[in-house]
């Protein structure tokens, strides 16, 4: 007995059983298998691993987000890479910064809804970024 895997010209598979190489070739040549789902007997055989094939080769919007997921983290990386971690002291770093009682720079860290919102009301600007949470250990 032998298992193959089939395909129509709908690209609808499924498989066909059948007793032999030979057997298939015959029912294939006389049109004799349909597909299940559209009824088409314009069937092929497909390589005998498709299990296989399909794993290295991945649809292509996976890649795509896979790329754009590593170009945030990418982003995230020097964002991080770039401003000084004041952690919890952030709405006071922040708020001395905009009063000129510490040196300008770019800070990160964390702040609670109430804090954003004070800062906010003081004019302060502050930018909210979802972090990944690889990236919130200490990179060095
Ligand atoms: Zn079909």
């Amino acid at each position: 007995m032998k298992v193959y895997n089939l395909c129509c010209e709908r690209d609808h598979r499924f498989e066909g059983w059948f007793s032999s190489e030979e057997d298939f070739s015959a029912q294939s040549c006389k049109e004799l298998i349909e597909c299940p789902i559209c009824e088409s007997r314009s069937v092929r055989k497909l390589p005998s691993a498709p299990r296989l094939n399909l794993s290295s080769a991945q649809p292509p919007q996976n890649d795509v987000s896979q790329q754009i997921q590593a170009e945030v983290i990418e982003v995230m990386r020097k964002i991080v890479a770039s401003t000084e971690d004041v952690g919890e002291r952030f709405a006071e770093e922040a708020r001395r910064i905009h009063y000129n009682e510490a040196p300008e720079r770019a800070i990160r860290g964390t702040a609670s809804q109430s804090e954003r919102a004070a800062l906010a009301e003081e004019g302060i600007e502050v930018m909210s970024l979802p972090m990944p949470p690889a990236l919130k250990q200490p990179l060095q």
